[in-house]
């Protein structure tokens, strides 16, 4: 790395950001493209900042191959607030949806979900703590359900979908928060896709939600304007002021992610950083993965001891070679490495041989 003080940051978000993005940022933090200004500076109705949100949305449309009949709107309000948009936007006919409930997520979204229809939950793997990705096939769907929602990636416990399920004409919506652009997806196969940036893309606070076309205007008018996809959708994300220097620095990601050579080179680059640390993980005497081995997630890598103290012992001398934010979510302890893509290789060989050494001493 070139900055001696930067550390390798395992966390699970707000994450690491690729430092040559962070490099382009500091550079044109007083004057971006010429124009004697920073992004936080300008107009959103600018032509610099309308240059900015516009080539962002182009490269993220090219590195996720999404077809014209799909709008991208870049949102605020978190993840979390797509809990209830969702919802608002698609409980459109039946009133009814249903929701494959995955992990800590899915459970708050389907609780939110709740508030406005019918909602089943068709399936659910917390009677194994959420350590695999139950299988459901299209007729355990409602046939007249109006959407049926996923979590593609468990941020916390760890796992994702290694294939997801087959609705038929029933829209799926999938929260990709914490793995999007880390590997490939057939949009096609999504009604929405959304997810919050601060995993995998920028800042917290911007949402990019990708939504088929005719899935628009079905918002009761009773619903907050704010709130309607197709008011953003209808205003390019800018009904209001959105969050400007949150998208700039996205559309410096999607850039960075280009240059790397697309999501199918991120992809391959992070199947080999998982393979690397499960295929540790399974050979060692110390450490066990709880997640099934085909479900495993390739963005957050979970793993105990068995020993809650040593896990607190693991984290705290990892910390001291600058290897920070391994312990596992508050919720469920242990240790989690969340290695999106911006996290290098050597970051994951440095990982491992501090635990092949944390293995000799205290196996
Ligand atoms: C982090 C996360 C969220 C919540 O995001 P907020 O921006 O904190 O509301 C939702 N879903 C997934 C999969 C996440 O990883």
């Amino acid at each position: 790395m070139k900055y001696e003080n930067r550390v390798y940051n395992f966390s699970a978000g707000p994450s690491m950001l690729p430092l040559e993005v962070l490099e382009q940022a500091a550079a044109e933090m007083t004057n971006c493209a010429g124009s004697g200004m920073s992004v936080m500076e300008m107009s959103h109705r600018s032509a610099d900042f309308e240059a900015i949100i516009q080539r962002a949305e182009a490269d993220l449309r090219e590195l996720m191959n999404i077809p014209d009949n799909y709008k991208v709107l870049f949102l605020q309000g978190g993840g979390s607030l797509q809990f209830a948009m969702v919802p608002l936007n698609l409980l459109r006919r039946s009133k009814k949806a249903d929701y494959i409930v995955t992990g800590t997520w899915a459970k708050k979204a389907a609780k939110e979900a709740q508030k406005f229809g019918d909602i089943k939950i068709v399936a659910s793997s917390e009677d194994k703590t959420f350590t695999y990705i139950p299988k459901v096939k299209k007729e355990e769907f409602r046939s007249d359900a109006d959407y049926v929602y996923i979590t593609g990636n468990n941020t916390i416990y760890g796992s994702r979908y290694p294939e997801f399920p087959d609705t038929g004409d029933i829209p799926l919506v999938g929260d990709f928060s914490s793995s999007i652009l880390s590997q490939e997806i057939d949009v096609t196969k999504f009604g929405i896709i959304w997810a919050g940036a601060q995993k995998n893309i920028g800042p917290a606070g911007v949402v990019i939600v990708i939504i088929r076309e005719d899935l628009l205007g079905f918002a009761d008018d009773s619903v907050p304007t704010m709130l309607d996809y197709k008011v953003a959708a209808d205003n390019d994300s800018m009904y209001n002021t959105p969050p400007t220097y949150g998208i700039y620095m996205a559309g410096l990601t999607f850039q960075y992610l280009k240059r790397m050579g697309g999501v199918k080179a991120m992809e391959e680059r992070n199947i080999k950083k998982a393979s690397m640390l499960y295929d540790y993980i399974d050979s060692s005497r110390l450490y066990t993965a709880p997640v099934a081995k085909e479900d495993r997630s390739l963005m957050n890598v979970v793993f105990v001891t068995g020993n809650p103290d040593l896990d607190k012992k693991f984290v705290a001398q990892a910390k001291e070679q600058g290897l920070v934010n391994l312990g596992g979510h508050r919720s469920i302890g242990g240790m989690r490495a969340s290695i999106y893509n911006a996290m290098p290789v050597e970051g994951v060989e440095a990982l491992i041989a501090f635990m092949k050494k944390f293995e000799e001493e205290n196996a």
